[in-house]
């Protein structure tokens, strides 16, 4: 999700828990942009938890920050599947990595108006109500179910990663006025190559 305009400096995971695939080999995958279908459709649970699920969730967080972004979700990166990654702190602490297959969200409370982003939108961003408190369940690489609660830019990240697994972009959340006017912006970007 939110892209992380403010840090310069986005180190490349160092944790490889998959010996056979080591940081240094991740696959940086491509981001999918506004305007590609696959981006507002529904992805497909995730069913087969194997070592190439763990490989494909370590690229997903070697694509993320290699974007600079805090959240990436399959779709992005042109899977139609119920899975995403989420570090708030951008690779800064591999303890905040959190895999996301199948996740819903349990218990939403409080509000929080923030500006927004999205790897998939990039240069355009837009305040988005959020809850304050999210706790969402969800099975990790292995498959294994848990459940964890978010605050803040985390409940965020999670709120708008569930968003891309349902096939829903923050423009969605936006007012129509604001929505139209990025949705022209970008159709001229691309009539200019740009986009
Ligand atoms: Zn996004």
């Amino acid at each position: 999700m939110p892209d992380k305009s403010t840090s310069s400096d986005a180190p490349a995971p160092t944790a490889a828990e998959t010996p056979q695939a080591p940081s240094a080999a991740r696959k940086i995958y491509p981001i999918v942009k506004y305007g590609d279908a696959i981006l507002e459709k529904p992805g497909a649970p995730v069913k087969k938890f194997d070592a190439e699920l763990e490989q494909l969730a370590e690229d997903m967080f070697a694509s993320m920050y290699a974007a600079q972004g805090v959240g990436l979700a399959a779709p992005q990166i042109g899977l139609s599947l119920r899975l995403a990654v989420v570090d708030v702190t951008g690779g800064k602490n591999p303890e905040a990595k959190i895999v996301l297959a199948n996740p819903e969200i349990v218990h939403a409370e409080g509000e929080v108006r923030e500006e927004e982003g999205c790897l998939s939108i990039p240069g355009f961003r837009g305040y988005v109500l959020r809850p304050q408190f999210v706790t969402i369940k969800a099975q990790n690489a292995k498959g294994e179910a848990f459940e964890i609660r978010g605050e803040n830019l985390l409940a965020r990240a999670f709120c708008h990663e569930i968003d891309h697994l349902n096939g829903i972009l923050f423009l969605q959340h936006l007012s129509m006025l604001k929505r139209d006017l990025i949705k022209r912006k970008i159709k001229k970007l691309r009539k200019q190559g740009e986009w």
